[in-house]
């Protein structure tokens, strides 16, 4: 493929939500390289604007045609000037509301769901012999796996991985199954060699990414189905690669070799994001969870005799079709009990063509809003403790990057808590014993205390 004649072309490319959107969007990147495209950081100049949506986002849809409607201005101006500026929309709200983005806002040329990225170069070329949009939302994920070329833009001592996607958990008010399709899982051999390509590029903490990452059961070339845990192992075992996490997990799909993984494997941190969503049994089977809120608190307990020193981050939604002030006090109650260091919040908010939209029993704005506030007034309080129960204590910090302030360097706990120190760029994407100076609502001050040892890197 040449890659070294092609003009220069402008791309920028828009990302809303969560970070498997942000993976994506790199792949976009990646995949358009060879047409000559190459990312910059504003849509003015660009020749082609991806927007990366995102259904999960309060009022998604009207966002979407708002930043649409500023494209359309700036499209038009590059018109009048003898350019173009092609607009393509990707992601969740394309994929479950393309007809309506090609109906309302006809000057959209492109219109892909989340498995087509890997088309994109062929669709960029039908674009210019079609004379409308184009649309193309269908859902084969293993051909999308196949065809995306090998990442190329190195992510940094950070980076993601998606290894596994769609869901088959039907949650009442979620769009994912609807939007991603059912679960898919990558290839194990796929998916460690994309692993060893980020350390070599740098990485040293890799975040698997999945919709519903712990239900991953990828089948090797010989047909042996991989778990989640014996993907843990192995990517382990890549020399240079010495922090690993995964997102999103399902309570439900937390077998015993994965609570065992975060015993026995040093490299996995000891951070879990597990979504609860509600402490309520009521609101729980009315979700479609699978679970009760016992259920999650045994799990609580065993994840921890298995690693004492893990923390728990959560999703919560307040104001579930159906929710009553009992329910409420149940959800207060369990985040009491479990105690997160971390956790996403959100109002409830209905997601079209899902079972919970068409409940009955919606809960009006202003309860919702005030559920939300006892909710996450709790949750801002057990996030500050967790922080400040770190100080005094030495850490081992990854450094990621420089700071903000000249000197400083960024770096993240084993519990991912954001941590800055004086320390050298060299330090860049090695972990060292940091002591913590200070715990911050929403980061850690800490300090080298010794110069490190010949500077090299040891596993966290
Ligand atoms: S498990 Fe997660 S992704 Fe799947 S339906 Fe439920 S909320 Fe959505």
């Amino acid at each position: 493929m040449t890659q070294t004649t092609t003009p220069k072309k402008k791309l920028f490319l828009r990302s809303w939500g969560c970070q498997m959107n942000v993976y994506d969007s790199h792949r976009m990147a990646d995949v358009l390289a060879p047409l000559g495209y190459a990312p910059v950081d504003a849509p003015e100049a660009a020749d082609m604007v991806i927007l990366n949506t995102c259904h999960i986002r309060e009022k998604a849809t009207e966002k979407l045609f708002s930043e649409l409607g500023r494209l359309r201005v700036m499209k038009e101006a590059r018109r009048a000037g003898g350019q173009d500026m092609l607009l393509a929309v990707a992601g969740c709200v394309a994929q479950a509301e393309g007809a309506e983005i090609t109906a309302r806002a006809p000057y959209v040329d492109l219109v892909l769901g989340p498995q087509s990225y890997h088309k994109l170069p062929e669709l960029v070329a039908r674009i210019s012999r079609a004379a409308g949009s184009v649309v193309d939302t269908e859902f084969p994920t293993e051909e999308k796996f196949d065809h995306l070329p090998e990442a190329s833009a190195p992510q940094g001592v950070t980076a993601f991985l998606t290894i596994q996607e769609g869901c088959d958990k039907f949650c009442a008010f979620c769009v994912v199954p609807y939007t991603r399709g059912a679960e898919y899982s990558r290839a194990p051999e796929a998916v460690l060699a994309e692993a060893r390509r980020l350390v070599a590029q740098g990485a040293r903490e890799i975040t698997l990414l999945g919709q519903n990452v712990n239900a991953y059961h990828g089948a090797d070339a010989a047909g042996a189905e991989w778990g989640l845990a014996r993907l843990l192992e192995a990517l382990a075992a890549i020399p240079g690669l010495l922090r690993l996490r995964y997102t999103t997990s399902h309570p439900r799909d937390m077998d015993e070799a994965l609570i065992a993984a975060h015993r026995d494997i040093p490299a996995v941190m000891p951070f879990l994001h597990l979504p609860i969503q509600s402490g309520s049994d009521r609101v729980l089977a009315a979700m479609n969870r699978g679970h009760t809120a016992d259920d999650y608190l045994r799990l609580v307990d065993r994840l921890r005799e298995a690693r004492p020193d893990l923390a728990l981050s959560t999703d919560i939604i307040a104001g579930h079709p159906g929710e009553t002030e009992a329910d409420h006090q149940a959800t207060l109650r369990l985040i009491e009990r479990v105690g997160f260091a971390q956790a996403f919040s959100f109002k409830y908010s209905p997601r079209p063509g899902t079972p919970a939209d068409g409940a009955a029993g919606h809960v009006d704005e202003a309860t919702k809003d005030r559920r939300l506030q006892e909710i996450q007034s709790l949750l801002r309080a057990q996030q500050a403790a967790f922080n400040a129960s770190k100080a005094g204590q030495m850490v081992d910090v990854l450094f990621t990057g420089p700071g903000r302030h000249p000197g400083q360097l960024s770096g993240r706990t084993p519990w991912l808590q954001p941590v800055h120190a004086i320390a050298g760029l060299e330090l860049v994407g090695t972990v060292q014993p940091l002591r913590i100076r200070a715990g911050h609502p929403n980061s850690l001050a800490g300090e080298l205390v010794s110069p490190p040892p010949n500077q090299e890197q040891h596993a966290a």
